[in-house]
């Protein structure tokens, strides 16, 4: 298989889930063994580089990539959770959204000073959830030391949230 395969493997839904958007759907992709597992082991292979001690990925579809990543890398994961869904003390950030706002939680001791982190979602989009989350990793003392998506939109260039984060990104759209 090869990188560009998995694209056979996301569903483009127009006008979902309001006019305009085109939702990229990654169910028939985890649906799929064999490329679920050669999507997971691409992202593993940027990582082990990295020195990495404990992978952070928002909810819901961040917990797709992020929990087999930390399986084959023997480390932990850190869900990032809507207000209200922790049951710990948690530290939380608010961040906008096209209309409104949302916050994000992260409970205070999912991270020590001086972790190294890999932060991971599904898509990056606008940026803005990876950015709130990216705040949360500082704040409890981490080192965001890369972020790894499953795919990008482009045009909406989330990049710049990140800053100088080095990337990966497996399927550009
Ligand atoms: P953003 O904060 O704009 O980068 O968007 C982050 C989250 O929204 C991603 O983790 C996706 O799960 C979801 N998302 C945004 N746009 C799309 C889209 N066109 N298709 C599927 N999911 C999306």
């Amino acid at each position: 298989m090869k990188t560009e395969d998995l694209k056979n493997h996301i569903a483009s839904i127009e006008n979902y889930p309001k006019p305009g958007i085109i939702f990229r759907d990654i169910t028939p992709l985890m649906g799929n063994g064999e490329a679920y597992k050669f999507a997971t082991d691409q992202l593993v292979d940027y990582a082990r580089d990295k020195n990495v001690d404990v992978i952070v990925g928002p909810e819901a579809r961040g917990f797709i990539i992020g929990c087999p990543m930390a399986y084959a890398m023997g480390i932990g994961f850190a869900p990032v959770r809507k207000e209200g869904k922790l049951p710990r003390e948690v530290i939380k950030v608010t961040y906008d959204l096209e209309y409104g706002q949302d916050v994000l939680t992260i409970h205070k001791d999912a991270i020590k000073p001086g972790q190294r982190v890999l932060i991971v979602d599904d898509l990056l989009a606008t940026g803005g959830t990876i950015e709130a989350t990216i705040k949360l990793v500082h704040e409890l003392g981490g080192e965001v030391v890369g972020a790894a998506f499953l795919l990008e939109l482009v045009e909406l260039n989330g990049r710049a949230k990140l800053g100088d984060i080095d990337t990966k990104v497996l399927l550009e759209y």
